[in-house]
């Protein structure tokens, strides 16, 4: 049995790029975009401090579009002591883009969170989960070396090309280990409304069967639009508590986890 089971909690704080990389013309709908604010205005500051409170080191994914508008939020979250991945420039979904247009998305994500934070990123979340057939090659020309975005294992793993490993670790995400299937809601997305406890019963039922699972760990997906509003930062709150009751449990930030695959 390992010495600990890894715990990561990785945080999208998209605000309204979210909304601008699912349709271009939603730019000029203000109170759509008002979703994607409260992030900063009014869900990060209480979410780091519970974050605080339970000892957690995070993975903040943020939009350059994002951090070119908030870029004190930014350095805010990497002053606390989390850690900051890329998710693209402008939340576009990748695979639909030229591979001109992708390369762009990747590269100036990355290079908007390196000039706030003095840090290139190495962690990199896809807007919405996808990879086109290029996106591979992307991210090991432009050093990305962590991907937070497979859903096709418990355990985190080296991707592999022709036999032979390549210098990038996945860290397996769940929808069901995620807030958004849960609670976003507005714009194009339409879904009933759930008690935070739905989600709470879903994430405490799978903690408890991966904390049995040899060599798994616990990968939990936030958006700070979400998850930032108080009913649901207590159910965080009563979750991470689970969470940390059990022995053996260290929260990683990305990074840390995938440098402990060989
Ligand atoms: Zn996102």
């Amino acid at each position: 049995m390992s010495d600990i089971f890894p715990v990561v909690v990785g945080i999208c704080l998209d605000a309204e790029a979210i909304w601008v990389g699912k349709a271009p013309e939603n730019k000029d709908r203000p109170v759509l975009l008002s979703h994607g604010a409260f992030a900063v205005r009014e869900g990060l500051a209480p979410l780091l401090d519970l974050l605080d409170e339970h000892g957690v080191r995070a993975t903040f994914f943020v939009p350059g579009m994002t951090a070119d508008r908030y870029p004190d939020a930014v350095r805010l979250c990497a002053a606390r002591g989390h850690e900051i991945g890329s998710h693209g420039y402008a939340h576009l979904p990748v695979h639909t883009l030229t591979a001109e247009q992708e390369e762009r998305e990747l590269v100036t994500g990355l290079e908007s969170l390196g000039r706030i934070t003095g840090t290139r990123p190495v962690t990199w979340r896809s807007p919405s989960w996808e990879f086109s057939p290029r996106t591979m090659d992307l991210l090991l020309r432009h050093g990305v070396r962590v991907s937070t975005n497979y859903h096709d294992a418990l355990r985190p793993y080296r991707h592999m090309r022709d036999g032979r490993p390549l210098p990038i670790v996945e860290l397996p995400v769940q929808w069901h280990l995620a807030d958004a299937p849960y609670f976003l809601y507005g714009g194009q997305v339409g879904r009933v409304i759930r008690p935070a406890t739905d989600a709470e019963q879903v994430w405490t039922e799978e903690f408890d069967g991966l904390y049995e699972t040899p060599g798994a760990f616990y990968h939990l997906t936030l958006h700070v639009q979400l998850i930032g509003h108080p009913g649901r930062l207590r159910m965080l709150s009563r979750h991470l508590k689970h969470v940390r009751g059990r022995p053996r449990v260290a929260f990683l930030t990305s990074q840390q986890a995938a440098a402990r695959v060989p």
